[in-house]
């Protein structure tokens, strides 16, 4: 199959999220199967700083209101090739690919997607003079929500998925921006792209996609209720026939303790009493008492709401009074940052907060950690408990979407069944988190049970393999089928 994907960020040239770790890793994972894939990505001055002459241009193209070059290159690490939509008033500015300086949106998104789209349309209608034509588009996100929209005004168009990786994020603009972008009046209907009187370039995918997959099967459930359907629960409803949840994978190279570079000490899982001494290595870079007694908690990641971050400053002052260690490593809220950080100063032995997004820390955290901690109050899959499980820090998550497909919560009956890894809570209150960590620490006297749950995390397939493979079948099943016109 020949398979056009088309998203913002991709792994490793430009990465804000999961998003850019499943465009990173799909598309390669595709092409190992066989297929022929493309990745369409804005070509972002850093991309393009990084690649220096690792570029070259296939083709110029004439939008309505843009001229574009499709520059083309591979994704590093990889044999996949990769078109870069170069628009410069668009892309080619400093910084983080949706927001300014000030973390605000950039004031002219709707136009710099609305470029994207346009560019993966030329493509998917081969008028983009690069002499190829997809069997089937695969767009991910708001940002990419007008391309199937604008392809539903094609006669003659390729199958259509499109993958929610985050319903929160809609990309909503005032109403005028219909006519900015001189969409064609049909799309500013409720059945279309109208949303309480604004344009949400996601309604494009969730009304036009041919079929639409979040990235677990428990968020496709989830998002058809109101309380996490952002109220888009009734479009979702109406799609239900053509709604599916498949896993992500994780990259198992990166992410593999036993050649992890960034870690002081590799193991594998029969010999992760090394762990111990990645322990103490990040107990004394962090400034924490080094000891092997305290249950060390690890989080990674945005601090943002989503995340359960007010939960676990509600829970902290409580929890700081057992023998836990913290170390939290993320950024996002600036109220939360800030609440952290004083937090950590007050209880330094115990508590550390690193404000930033550091790589290398995030992997020593996962090889360190007793428990990795994901409170979230919605999760469409999450990565971070998929490295944990893989790297043997127990994940203390909440059940909820990609949560409470991977981590099977430690109860008596999933211990003898020797498939419990983790420990699970569902209300998303302090009660029940703080009872969550309490269950785990209680099983971590027990250190026998401790290794049986590690080695059952990392155990599992959570391969990218296997995720394509769901998705090849998902194309193939499109495929078949007779158009939908
Ligand atoms: P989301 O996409 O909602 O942010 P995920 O768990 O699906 O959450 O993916 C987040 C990805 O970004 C993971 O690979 C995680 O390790 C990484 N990440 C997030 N924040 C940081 C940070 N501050 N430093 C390093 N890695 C981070």
């Amino acid at each position: 199959m020949k398979i056009l994907y088309v998203a913002s960020e991709a792994y490793p040239l430009v990465k804000t999220g999961g998003l850019g770790d499943v465009a990173g890793s799909l598309p390669p994972a595709l092409q190992a199967l066989g297929h022929e894939v493309r990745l369409l990505l804005p070509a972002y001055r850093s991309v393009l700083d990084r690649l220096g002459a690792q570029v070259h241009t296939r083709t110029h193209l004439g939008l309505h209101d843009a001229r574009v070059r499709i520059l083309e290159t591979e994704l590093p690490g990889t044999a996949l090739t990769v078109w870069l939509v170069d628009a410069p008033a668009c892309f080619d500015r400093p910084g983080n690919p949706y927001l300014d300086a000030h973390g605000q949106p950039w004031p002219d998104n709707a136009h710099r997607f609305a470029v994207l789209a346009r560019t993966a349309v030329a493509i998917a209608r081969d008028r983009a003079g690069l002499d190829w034509t997809p069997d089937l588009v695969h767009t991910n996100d708001w940002q990419t929500g007008l391309v199937p929209a604008l392809l539903s005004l094609e006669s003659e168009r390729p199958r259509q998925v499109f993958t929610i990786h985050n319903l929160a994020y809609q990309g909503l603009f005032p109403a005028h921006t219909f006519r900015d972008l001189a969409l064609p009046p049909f799309l500013e209907s409720m059945h279309a792209l109208e949303f309480h009187g604004q344009l949400s370039f996601i309604k494009g995918g969730l009304v036009f996609a041919d079929h639409l997959t979040t990235v677990s099967p428990t968020y496709a459930r989830e998002i058809q209720t109101p309380e996490y359907g952002c109220g888009l629960e009734g479009v979702l409803q109406a799609r239900s026939a053509h709604l599916s949840g498949i896993l992500n994978g994780i990259d198992t190279r990166t992410w593999d303790p036993a050649t992890d570079p960034h870690l002081p000490h590799r193991y594998d899982a029969r010999s992760l009493d090394l762990r111990r001494r990645n322990k103490a290595h990040l107990q004394r870079e962090m400034g924490l008492e080094v000891s092997p007694r305290p249950m060390l908690v690890g989080m990674v990641g945005r601090l943002v709401e989503q995340k359960g971050i007010d939960v676990v400053l509600e829970a902290l002052p409580r929890l700081l009074q057992w023998p836990l260690q913290f170390v939290i490593l993320g950024s996002g809220d600036p109220g939360f940052e800030r609440s952290l950080s004083r937090l950590a100063a007050k209880h330094p032995h115990r508590m550390a907060v690193h404000i930033g997004y550091d790589e290398a820390l995030a992997h020593r955290i996962e090889g360190s950690a007793d428990v990795f901690l994901m409170p979230s109050r919605f999760e469409p899959c999450g990565l971070n408990q998929m490295y944990s499980l893989r790297y043997g820090a127990l994940p203390v998550v909440r059940a909820t979407g990609g949560l409470a497909d991977t981590v099977v919560d430690a109860t008596p009956e999933w211990i003898t069944a020797r498939t419990a890894d983790g420990f699970s809570f569902t209300p998303p209150t302090v009660e029940a988190l703080v009872h969550a960590l309490d269950r785990a620490h209680c099983t971590r006297r027990s250190p026998k049970l401790w290794q049986v749950l590690q080695r059952t995390g990392m155990a599992q397939d959570f391969s990218w393999e296997r995720s394509a493979r769901a998705y090849a079948r998902l194309y193939a099943r499109l495929l078949d089928a007779s158009p939908s016109g």
